[in-house]
């Protein structure tokens, strides 16, 4: 009876303590953290009402100073290979080897990972790297895209979003992203060195302009909007753990410390690298049943049929062919598609 009655206190005081800002005593914790030598996990909390989510990080604070990290991953839910990979990080990065800190979010959008969900979080509906800057008064979304934004991003020097492909989506080569032409010189000079660092061979410079904060829709423009550098790395995909991506990310995350000179860890260089600047997008007309006869990684010519779409009894409604010559780097491989939705992306390389 008595514990009870404590119980209750100490669970009251608790929530006196959470409730004046949205999350505030959670990021607390993570500053806290950051002070401390070693290694922690923390759980923050974001939502409210009927709408709540729990976004899990590691804090890994090295014996050294040095610059923050923050790997962010599961942004999209069914994007296993960064998720994994950055919880065996969390757990093999030794903090006594580090100079500085790597904050590490592993499921961003807990609720599109726990509901088995691609592009959307099933919360609200909306596509979580479709809404930052985020809003800490809007939808689960859009305050979980304001908790990165407003009180994560901050704490960091530079910026790595992991995505892969999604549940139903083929993506090969691997590649890092960077803003070519969004943020300033020194943000892009910074994140171009760090996308080359990561080192995977295929490079894509976004050529997107971000003229103002609003237009930063995506994680990682996000953190550019507020001049960190960032990239975005894509590895793995079709629903499964790759093993192979995620010891590409994993290597990836190491050889981006050993760059920012947070470790002492030497790579070898990574010749041969290759950027991509133009990218053809391949829009689904109509909803239908999507019929893939490629796989990602082939290269393909100008006109080559890549995959057809069927109607609702099975008659062939679109046929989906390659823009231009190219590789197709990304390629859909579940039926179920909707108007609008992408079907292949093909890259040409000069
Ligand atoms: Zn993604």
């Amino acid at each position: 009876m008595s514990d009870g009655t404590v119980a209750t206190c100490v669970l009251v005081v608790l929530a006196l303590m959470a409730s004046p800002a949205l999350g505030a005593a959670d990021v607390g914790a993570v500053t806290e953290a950051m002070q401390q030598p070693g290694r922690h996990h923390l759980d923050i909390d974001v939502g409210a009402a009927d709408q709540r989510s729990s976004v899990p990080v590691s804090v890994l604070v090295g014996d050294r100073e040095g610059p923050t990290l923050l790997v962010l991953a599961g942004v999209h839910g069914s994007e296993y290979a960064p998720i994994v990979a950055g919880q065996r990080l969390a757990n093999t990065l030794d903090p006594a080897e580090l100079a500085g800190r790597v904050l590490i979010v592993h499921v961003a959008n807990m609720p599109a990972f726990l509901g088995r969900a691609i592009y959307v979080n099933p919360a609200d509906g909306k596509n979580l790297n479709r809404v930052f800057p985020g809003d800490p008064h809007g939808s689960l979304s859009e305050r979980i895209a304001a908790l990165l934004t407003d009180q994560l991003y901050p704490l960091a020097d530079a910026v790595l979003d992991m995505h892969s492909g999604d549940g139903n989506e083929d993506l090969n080569p691997r590649w890092v992203g960077f803003y070519e032409r969004a943020g300033e010189p020194s943000v892009i000079a910074r994140s171009r060195a760090m996308a080359h660092a990561f080192g995977f061979r295929h490079i894509v410079a976004f050529q997107w302009e971000l003229a103002d904060r609003s237009k930063a829709i995506w994680a990682g423009s996000a953190a550019i909007a507020l001049g960190i550098p960032a990239i975005d790395v894509e590895a793995g995909g079709k629903n499964i753990v790759d093993e192979e991506a995620v010891a590409a990310i994993e290597e990836g995350v190491r050889r981006t410390l050993s760059h920012l000179k947070m470790s002492t860890a030497v790579f070898p260089a990574v010749e041969n690298q290759v950027v991509i600047r133009q990218r053809s997008w391949i829009a689904a007309p109509e909803a239908g049943t999507w019929i893939a006869l490629k796989a990602a990684g082939q290269q393909v010519a100008k006109g080559e049929l890549l995959g057809y779409l069927t109607d609702w009894h099975g008659r062939r409604r679109f046929e989906a062919r390659a823009p231009a010559a190219g590789l197709l780097l990304l390629i859909l491989t579940a039926p179920p598609v909707r108007q609008g939705e992408t079907l292949a992306i093909v890259a040409q390389i000069d």
